[in-house]
């Protein structure tokens, strides 16, 4: 999937009258500077702005280093600063060389989504989540996911959830437990909407780091592999309602699973 650059509001040319991808286009500077916030902040916050606004499109090069100092009347270091704080979040990169210089980056959902799971994941470590909180959350996410994704996946889609429903054990985690969330993470991605793909994203981590796996036996990967299996027939054939049903049954099973590992059975199934 294409990402494609949303540009909100009028996207007008910049001030100067230069094409985007030409010469550099110099960002119109009005910042007030505020002692609160840092001089870098501020001036990493009005070229996001710009960028977001689509002032600045991707492939543009920013004005050099020497210019921006210029322009904002702030240091050269200060100037660096910001644009390391916008590579950092992937809306800028550097290239160095004679071509060189700061060039606005076309948004790539895949590094997103990784910031997202990374910031998250600080608060996976906390003890405040719970692994309760986080099954509460798939609760709203997961069934809704499931129904989309019957109403939504083609054939290879369908193919990938039947492969990951069925995906043989990896002998280095004879648990289940990578293959078992590469189903929901397939689902996910299923709906074909992105926000899906991200918000399921914390997930494994936050079982990674609170689930105690060892506590699960084989056999009660084996309960969840028939779930699964389940789930994807539901999807396969369209059938919205029960997919969705399908999975909300299976995470509330889940919950008895990481609640109480030592006496999970399982949901009889007809
Ligand atoms: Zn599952």
């Amino acid at each position: 999937m294409a990402p494609t650059p949303e540009r909100r509001g009028a996207a007008a040319p910049p001030a100067g009258g230069a094409e985007p991808s030409g010469p550099p286009v110099p960002p119109v500077a009005h910042l007030r500077v505020q002692r609160v916030r840092p001089a870098y902040r501020q001036v990493a916050d009005e070229l996001r702005s710009q960028i977001m606004q689509g002032i600045l499109e991707p492939g543009a090069r920013l004005p050099a280093e020497a210019e921006l100092t210029r322009m904002f009347g702030v240091s050269r270091s200060t100037v660096r600063e910001a644009l390391r704080a916008l590579a950092s979040q992937h809306l800028i990169e550097t290239r160095r060389g004679v071509q060189g210089g700061s060039f606005v980056s076309a948004p790539d959902p895949t590094k997103l989504v990784e910031d997202v799971g990374s910031a998250l994941g600080v608060l996976v470590a906390t003890p405040q989540l719970r692994i309760g909180d986080l099954l509460e959350a798939r609760l709203l996410l997961e069934p809704a996911a499931a129904r989309l994704a019957a109403q939504r996946a083609d054939v290879e889609t369908i193919e990938a959830l039947r492969a990951a429903a069925h995906a043989p054990r990896d002998p280095r985690d004879p648990s289940g437990f990578v293959p078992h969330l590469d189903f929901h993470t397939t689902i996910l991605m299923a709906t074909g909407n992105l926000m899906f793909t991200m918000m399921g994203q914390p997930v494994g981590d936050v079982l990674r780091t609170k689930l105690d796996r060892a506590a699960v036996a084989r056999e009660q990967w084996d309960e969840v592999d028939a779930c699964h299996a389940d789930i994807a027939e539901h999807i396969a054939r369209g059938e919205a309602e029960h997919a969705e049903e399908a999975m909300r049954n299976h995470l509330l099973d889940l919950r008895e699973l990481y609640e109480h590992p030592g006496t999970w059975r399982g949901r009889p199934r007809p």
